[in-house]
């Protein structure tokens, strides 16, 4: 296929080399320990802690946890901008094809790296099963630095497919495009848990009590903790109860939930405790000892079996 005028731009950055990118770490023993685990290396080689396993060669120079944070003294060009032009031209998806390592030797504790990139290639036009677009191909090159002059450690070659997707999803007029609302995750729900939720759903708080010495329990598990008895009904408490003790969530802040999010240890006045979400009460001004009473509201979980909501006791303070 003939190149679009606005490749001529792009092309122009074959060859390009982009500047070094350092390490934040020395070459080090505890983080190769780690990675032979996560990976399953156990080679004992590496047990030693002489040298570390070859394939960590792109791991001693990546960013971290922060996009785009690397160490002082490293370039500020961006090495996939040919990846941001064809993009702007309306190849919007990303696909890595293949990545390659070599290797010239053991790396041991202590050295520092740092890589530099090459833009080595852009193919021509091509249109494959995922869609139309360019095979782009960088090259980064590891050294590692020395007194008597930094050495060639190790190479890296990646190639990515940057393209138009065939069959791209449009939004339709009716659906706007977006994130699919976050809906609140389901309980796991047992045969021993099972009567808490359905009761709930009936307005009742339901609290498993021994029918062998009256003991009630929450939550609800197959066997008496006091006198071991398998043996169990339910009492359906009044839902009034205290404020025993409480945490108000900040951070993270996981949707769907509210934040700042305060949840109570709930002293029922039948004598035992349940944790639940506490209601109409400004997270700065809830007290221990405080009265509650407990409130059923329904909410939507994302549950694939078909129960697609699920309603919670929650609990509101009343006055004293
Ligand atoms: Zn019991």
């Amino acid at each position: 296929m003939a190149d679009p005028d606005w490749m001529k731009e792009v092309r122009a950055l074959v060859g390009k080399e982009y500047g070094r990118v350092y390490g934040w770490d020395p070459v080090n023993a505890p983080m190769a320990r780690q990675w032979a685990e996560v990976v399953g290396v156990d080679n004992p080689i590496y047990a030693e802690g002489k040298v570390v396993p070859p394939a960590m060669l792109q791991v001693w120079c990546m960013e971290g946890p922060q996009t785009n944070h690397y160490p002082p003294g490293s370039t500020d060009e961006n090495p996939y901008e040919a990846l941001g032009l064809i993009e702007a031209h309306g190849y919007p998806s990303v696909v890595a094809v293949n990545s390659e390592l070599e290797f010239d030797r053991y790396l041991a504790p202590g050295e520092k790296l740092y890589y530099t990139t090459r833009l080595d290639a852009i193919g021509e036009e091509k249109t494959t099963a995922l869609g139309t677009g360019f095979f782009v191909t960088l090259k980064m090159t590891y050294f590692s630095q020395q007194a008597a002059g930094d050495e060639e450690v190790g190479r890296l070659l990646f190639r990515v497919f940057k393209f138009k997707p065939a069959n791209p999803v449009k939004p339709t007029a009716d659906k706007p495009a977006g994130p699919p609302k976050i809906k609140r995750p389901a309980p796991g729900i047992s045969d021993d848990t099972r009567f808490f939720w359905d009761g709930a759903r009936e307005g009742k708080l339901l609290i498993q009590r021994c029918k062998a010495c009256g003991a009630l329990r929450h939550p609800p598990g197959p066997c008496c903790p006091s006198c071991h008895s398998f043996e169990w009904d339910t009492l359906e408490a009044s839902g009034r109860g205290t404020i025993y003790s409480f945490v108000v969530m900040h951070y993270p802040e996981v949707p769907p939930f509210e934040h700042p999010n305060p949840i109570g240890l709930i002293e029922l006045e039948e004598g035992t405790r349940l944790v639940a979400q506490l209601i109409g009460v400004k997270p700065g001004e809830i007290e221990i000892g405080a009265r509650v009473q407990v409130e059923f509201n329904r909410f939507e979980t994302g549950a694939p079996d078909g129960n697609d909501d699920i309603v919670l006791p929650q609990f509101r303070p009343t006055a004293a």
